[in-house]
């Protein structure tokens, strides 16, 4: 038998993320096939030989150009009908866990999400990551094909020796309309201070807290003398404060700045997903019992309105002095 990844790339580069399946599918012990869909496709099955891929599936339509995760789950399964694999495994992608969803629903089988380890068997025996990181579950799956994604960035990409590139097929899926219910339709460029929070050194993040869209203006201060991105909790994304981007937590982007500055944010367990990886994390709340006190290294209990601009004051008198 063999096990199906699909691997997801940008105009035929391969995503990181689906590496790590790769290496992750690999513990399965069969013969590794890919699949690639989308423009690009072919080029970027040539590396894959190289991570253990013995061939590679190119899922050929031009409807495929934009993401549509119907049409997607069209390619698996059609896939899965003529080779019968044992395994399908994707990356634990927003796409990756996706796709597999609608691959589930459609096959009417389970499906692990975020899994760091394989033991084949019937059933597989793995480990996946649960809420939001914070607890490893030992699980049973029972299902063929089993469904399972590898949760990023646990297993490290790796290469094997003396492959080359994979031959390389052409799959036509049967995509109908409703496959394509869903899908991009457009790329909006997000506008940035040009400090990405995922790599930013200081994070200066807001929640509940700060009231308003307009009260971020002190959060905006305070992160410009720092040379630091702004981040928010779900509840200020909710509100339409500040844009999904600025998200930080279990469904935002996943921080590790030198510095973390959490302003008016209690400290869910999914924010605190988000931000764990900060080296320091200094708190500012008015409460103090708020949560976020067990994660902090330093605290300040008080009003953040008066906080937050007598510490951006204090900044700029010790830069012009
Ligand atoms: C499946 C799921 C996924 C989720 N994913 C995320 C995620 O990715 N990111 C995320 O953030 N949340 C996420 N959440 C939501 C999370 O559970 C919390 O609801 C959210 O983080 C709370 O946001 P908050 O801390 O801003 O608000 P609150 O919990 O309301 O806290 C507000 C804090 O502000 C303090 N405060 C109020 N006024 C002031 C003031 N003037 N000065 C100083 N402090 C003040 C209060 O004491 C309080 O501690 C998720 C929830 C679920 C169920």
């Amino acid at each position: 038998m063999t096990v199906v990844v699909l691997v997801e790339h940008d105009g035929g580069a391969v995503d990181e993320l689906s590496l790590q399946a790769l290496a992750l599918a690999r513990e399965l012990g069969e013969p590794l096939e890919a699949l690639l869909v989308g423009p690009g496709g072919a080029d970027a099955a040539g590396e894959l030989g190289a991570h253990g891929v013995a061939r590679a599936h190119v899922a050929d339509d031009e409807r495929l150009a934009a993401y549509a995760p119907g049409a997607w789950a069209r390619c698996v399964t059609d896939l899965a009908a003529s080779g019968a694999p044992s395994a399908i495994v994707a990356a634990g992608s927003n796409r990756g866990n996706e796709v597999l969803a609608h691959v589930a629903a459609r096959l009417g089988l389970p499906f692990a999400a975020n899994c760091t380890r394989i033991q084949s068997g019937d059933p597989l025996e793995l480990t996946r990551v649960r809420w939001g990181g914070s607890l490893l579950e030992e699980a049973r799956l029972h299902g063929s094909p089993a469904l399972i994604s590898s949760a990023p960035h646990m297993v490290p990409a790796a290469t094997v020796n003396g492959a080359d590139a994979p031959p390389v097929e052409t799959l036509t899926p049967a995509i109908d309309d409703t496959d394509l219910a869903v899908r991009v339709t457009e790329h909006v460029e997000t506008v940035t201070s040009g400090i990405s929070l995922a790599e930013a050194k200081v994070v200066v993040s807001g929640g509940r807290g700060v009231g308003s869209a307009e009260g971020f203006a002190i959060i905006e201060e305070l992160a410009a003398q720092l040379n630091a991105a702004v981040g928010c909790s779900r509840v200020v994304t909710s509100a339409g404060w500040r844009p999904h981007t600025d998200q930080v937590g279990q469904t935002g982007t996943k921080v590790s700045p030198d510095l973390y500055i959490a302003c008016g944010i209690s400290g869910a367990t999914q924010h605190i997903a988000g931000c764990k990886g900060a080296k320091k994390i200094l708190a500012i709340n008015s409460d103090a019992e708020a949560p976020i006190l067990m994660s902090a290294d330093y605290a300040v209990i008080g009003d953040l309105t008066e906080i937050v601009p007598a510490i951006t004051e204090e900044l700029r008198k010790v830069r012009s002095a």
